[in-house]
């Protein structure tokens, strides 16, 4: 009955210096958020020693009775906040849950279009080394050489050529919405289902601030983990009950064994939050954030310094900013702002010169910082402490751009109160 410091201090220290990494940078990683307090408890609780293989009610062990409900109520959350008839709350991640969306869609050897790797999709859309481009065969659509957008009528040309059975609309770094009423109609045209992918965007359609895939969608997946800020676990959503009762027979048994019933209890927790109107208000907050960060990275200043924001703007919680012509390359770009205590993933932008590894691009999201309670004016001065740094390169002023963070993050406290987790 020990404490984690008593009995593994080594591993106490990770949290504890982990914490304070968290409190003492800016973290605008889109894919990141901060979960609550609330949801911290659920999965840090005794949830995590129950065995519960099967669904509510049709369970392989006994003395589930609890974590039923648990799963009852993450499930009945899902679907009332997505509008939704059906929900799958299982999934343990992002990935795993698409796994089990194309096992319920196709068989291997079907064909697959979806957004490529290199252009904003995710390794579970076709990848080759990922499950997804290893099962299936695999079309892949990109974006406008010109405009960096996804051209639906030359998605529409690929379709009918390649006529693939399943189209996957959805992206890890996308700065604009996609039109789901008309890969619905593509996908009618050319007899394929149409799976959305969504989840880098579902807190902002939790919110009714995007539009939802899920009228068009035969299937829609979700991490929680994201602009949802809950666990780190997956979702499943449809309207078909013939699809609903394919999804949880390819999740268990066919993808996964016992579920994790602290995961689920954390995830009926966030979707009670994303109901409420502090959750709406937040994810305002987070596109506000995503345009002062896009509109100042436009400016002539940067634009001189080779600098620019792909698409030239955002509709959503991150900008995609495009350095090909700037004397940083993503990683250096990566690097300088992580020495200033600033935290974004380097990503390749389409068409990119440069390896995966290197890449000339960054990812930048605002969800972690409005869970922080940043609003448009500590957007805007964020903006441009990073303008300054990408301008100024490896020249910049860092220590006067790392006091401009420090003030930032003394002045939006994390989960206050709390000296040790
Ligand atoms: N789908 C999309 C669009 C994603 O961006 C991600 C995460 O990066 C995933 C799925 C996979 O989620 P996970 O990392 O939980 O497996």
């Amino acid at each position: 009955n020990r404490s984690l410091a008593e009995l593994d201090p080594e591993i106490a220290a990770v949290l504890e210096a982990e914490l304070g990494r968290q409190r003492n940078t800016l973290e605008m990683i889109a894919s990141e958020n901060f979960a609550p307090r609330a949801v911290l408890e659920a999965q840090g609780s005794v949830l995590t020693n129950k065995y519960a293989e099967g669904y509510p009610g049709r369970r392989y062990y006994g003395g589930c009775e609890h974590v039923d409900v648990a799963e009852n109520l993450a499930r009945d959350r899902a679907k009332e906040l997505f509008g939704a008839k059906y929900a799958n709350v299982q999934p343990h991640s992002g990935a795993s849950a698409n796994a089990a969306v194309l096992a319920a869609l196709i068989e291997p050897g079907d064909k697959i279009l979806g957004l490529s790797l290199a252009h904003g999709g995710h390794l579970t859309h076709g990848m080759k080394l990922n499950f997804s481009g290893k099962l299936y065969e695999v079309a892949a659509y990109e974006v406008d050489p010109e405009t960096f957008t996804v051209d639906m009528d030359k998605l529409r040309e690929q379709a009918i050529a390649e006529k693939p059975d399943v189209i996957i609309a959805g992206w890890s770094a996308y700065p604009r919405q996609l039109d789901f009423a008309k890969f619905r109609e593509i996908a009618d045209e050319v007899g394929a289902k149409l799976w959305v992918d969504m989840a880098h965007f579902a807190g902002l359609v939790a919110a009714g601030l995007h539009p939802s895939p899920v009228p068009h969608a035969d299937i829609v997946s979700s991490t929680v983990h994201k602009t949802l800020a809950g666990p780190r676990s997956g979702l499943i959503l449809t309207n078909d009950l013939e699809l609903y009762k394919k999804i949880n027979s390819n999740v268990f048994p066919g993808q996964q064994g016992g579920p994790l019933m602290h995961a689920i209890a954390g995830k009926a927790v966030a979707f009670k939050i994303a109901a409420s109107e502090e959750f709406r208000e937040r994810q305002e907050r987070t596109l506000a954030g995503a345009r002062a960060l896009a509109e100042r990275l436009s400016q002539a200043d940067v634009a001189e310094a080779g600098v620019s924001v792909l698409t030239g703007g955002t509709d959503v919680h991150l900008a995609l900013v495009d350095l090909r012509n700037s004397e940083l390359d993503g990683q250096q770009a990566e690097d300088l702002l992580h020495e200033i205590g600033i935290t974004v993933n380097r990503n390749a932008v389409p068409f990119d010169p440069r390896p995966p590894m290197v890449t000339s691009g960054l990812r930048i999201g605002t969800p972690a910082l409005a869970t922080r309670g940043f609003g448009e004016t500590e957007f805007i001065e964020v903006a441009d402490i990073i303008a300054t740094a990408l301008i100024n390169g490896q020249a910049a002023d860092k220590e006067a751009l790392k006091a401009r963070v420090d003030a930032l993050a003394e002045a939006f406290p994390l989960y206050p109160g709390h000296e040790e987790w």
